[in-house]
């Protein structure tokens, strides 16, 4: 998916920012959705993002329905992820944070090492990463999504590099703060790890029409 605006003309985002598109869910209601931008082309003021079809939700049927043409509001970039000198940047996430993940070790020194941890559904919602990164991918199957359970495994079972590190952690809320304190009990400094909730697993409790997103 291509978005254009004449604002967005010599803009060079920051890796793994996201502009916030403004939509509308059944009933009118305008909400926003927030997609990283996995290209810039600032010559045109194009950005290219990836949508994940998932469901119902506003977003996801506005990656299904749009068409070239089509008029939609955002605004952006945002996002505060930095990346910081290290040794070594681990990244994780789920389908949703494919773009940053992505975007992210395109952007990283040659000299520093790119582990990436990435659960899918399964091979064929693999994507491409660069070359120098290290991607190891979990494929989730019919197990349930947003559950720490399966990445949780694979960094059980990741030997840390030598050296410093950074982490990343993208993905369903509580699973991204789960595996901060998984991670913390590997030595990797509380600090040392970005953590940001992409989207939230539906808590039957909550309220239809109030929005599910919450940011860690
Ligand atoms: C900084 C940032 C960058 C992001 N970048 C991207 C990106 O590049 N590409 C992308 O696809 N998403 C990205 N996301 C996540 C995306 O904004 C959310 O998934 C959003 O909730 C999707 O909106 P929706 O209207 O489709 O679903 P919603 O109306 O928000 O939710 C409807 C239902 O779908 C479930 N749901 C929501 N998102 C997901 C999901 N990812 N997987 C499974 N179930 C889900 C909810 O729990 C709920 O039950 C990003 C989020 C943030 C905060």
């Amino acid at each position: 998916m291509t978005v254009r605006a004449e604002s967005m003309i010599g803009v060079v985002p920051r890796p793994a920012q996201d502009v916030e598109l403004f939509l509308s869910e059944g009933g009118g209601r305008r909400v926003k959705r927030r997609y990283t931008i996995r290209h810039a082309w600032p010559d045109s003021g194009e950005l290219d993002l990836d949508v994940l079809l998932h469901g119902h939700g506003p977003g996801s049927t506005w990656g299904t329905a749009a068409r070239p043409g089509d008029a939609v509001e955002f605004q952006g970039p945002r996002g505060k992820l930095e990346l910081t000198a290290a040794d070594w940047h681990l990244l994780i996430g789920d389908e949703s944070a494919l773009p940053a993940i992505a975007a992210v070790c395109e952007a990283l020194p040659s000299a520093e090492r790119a582990l990436a941890l990435i659960e899918v559904g399964d091979a064929r919602d693999e994507l491409p990463l660069p070359l120098s990164a290290q991607a190891r991918w979990v494929h989730r199957g019919n197990a349930a999504m947003g559950t720490p359970a399966l990445l949780g495994a694979a960094v059980d079972a990741l030997a840390l590099p030598p050296g410093t590190g950074h982490a990343y952690l993208m993905g369903e809320t509580r699973s991204m703060v789960a595996l901060r304190a998984l991670l913390e009990t590997r030595g990797i400094a509380h600090d040392a790890i970005f953590v940001k909730g992409y989207w939230s697993v539906a808590r039957p409790d909550r309220v239809a029409g109030q929005s599910p997103m919450i940011s860690a």
